[in-house]
């Protein structure tokens, strides 16, 4: 029996211990510097339908809720709006991950000379995660400047969150999402580990077809799973086509930039009615494996030894232990 959900952020914590996980692993988390954070919170607040950004707090105060909520470890997700910029926010990040234990070092590109380079420093720094947004980046994922990149992060089995989700806000951008771009750079580089952001909403059926045939790929839930207006509407057979990709599905909130309580995204997952094993693999276990954390209490260190691996072969504690 699957304990009831969770109605407050206090309950979120107690839920995780229920089901028997040591907390959550959280892939789709962002922190970065504080005057971009401000300018992307200023473009939710000027959203139609309103989307009110809840965790609108002092680094601080957002990196203790995440803890409270019992997310043992999380993202630090920032994404290159032009030239220029990926440098700067890595170091930004990564600052942060060396920092904080429970933040996995992450980091972002874009397609510039030097993309490769700036991708092999935030590897021998430890880069454990990468995050990529075609949308507000405005290019395509197909971009010679960036072959050498997947080439990299395919070797190096990195898992990349990337938001190819084409969301109409406003905002433009939507020509580079979809999964055609997406589909073109799984044939060119199959062994990449993508996470599709937010089940690829609002494209979410065709991005899910697209995973079941590339087995590798992954969705996070951000977002997904509460019926959010701006995201699109989720197939009505959402559940059967999650437990169908059972191992891939990863648990991403896209805290704090949400306009609903943390406690509510956790709700709607346990709501999809898949069972106690199905949210221990997506709380914890399928996002660990891919940042290489253990499923011991102490959680580990994520950007341990890593190496290739597909759903269900080896966990991050095994590849550690080796
Ligand atoms: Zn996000």
């Amino acid at each position: 029996m699957v304990p009831p959900p969770p109605t407050t952020d206090a309950e979120v914590a107690p839920f995780a211990r229920a089901i028997g996980l040591p907390g959550i692993v959280d892939m789709h988390t962002h922190f970065m510097p504080p005057a971009i954070q401000d300018a992307v919170w200023r473009h939710f607040d000027s959203l139609e339908p309103p989307w009110p950004v809840l965790y609108r707090w002092p680094e601080d105060r957002r990196l203790e809720m995440l803890a409270r909520l019992g997310v043992r470890h999380h993202t630090a997700l920032a994404y290159a709006h032009r030239p220029g910029v990926a440098g700067w926010l890595n170091r930004y990040t990564l600052a942060l991950a060396a920092r904080e234990a429970q933040v996995v070092p992450t980091f972002t590109f874009y397609p510039e000379p030097g993309a490769a380079e700036e991708v092999g420093r935030a590897l021998a720094a430890g880069g454990a995660c990468a995050k990529v947004h075609l949308q507000v980046g405005r290019f395509d994922a197909n971009d010679p400047l960036l072959d050498e990149v997947w080439a990299q992060l395919e070797q190096a089995a990195i898992p990349i969150v990337l938001h190819a989700g084409a969301v109409e806000d406003g905002s433009g951008g939507e020509e580079w999402c979809g999964p055609g771009p997406v589909a073109r750079l799984l044939e060119r580089f199959p062994a990449l580990h993508l996470v599709l952001a937010h089940l690829g909403a609002p494209d979410h059926a065709a991005f899910l077809d697209l995973a079941r045939r590339h087995p590798l790929m992954c969705l996070d839930t951000a977002m997904a799973l509460v019926g959010w207006p701006r995201l699109g509407q989720p197939p009505r057979d959402l559940d059967r086509r999650l437990a169908e990709l059972d191992g891939r599905v990863v648990w991403g909130s896209d805290f704090p930039t949400i306009p609903v309580p943390y406690a509510d995204q956790v709700a709607a997952l346990v709501r999809l009615g898949l069972g106690e094993g199905f949210l221990r693999r997506v709380l914890w276990e399928t996002p660990g494996r891919l940042l290489g954390i253990g499923t011991d209490e102490s959680g580990g260190q994520a950007g341990a030894a890593r190496a290739p691996f597909g759903p269900g072969e080896v966990s991050g504690q095994e590849r550690r232990s080796r």
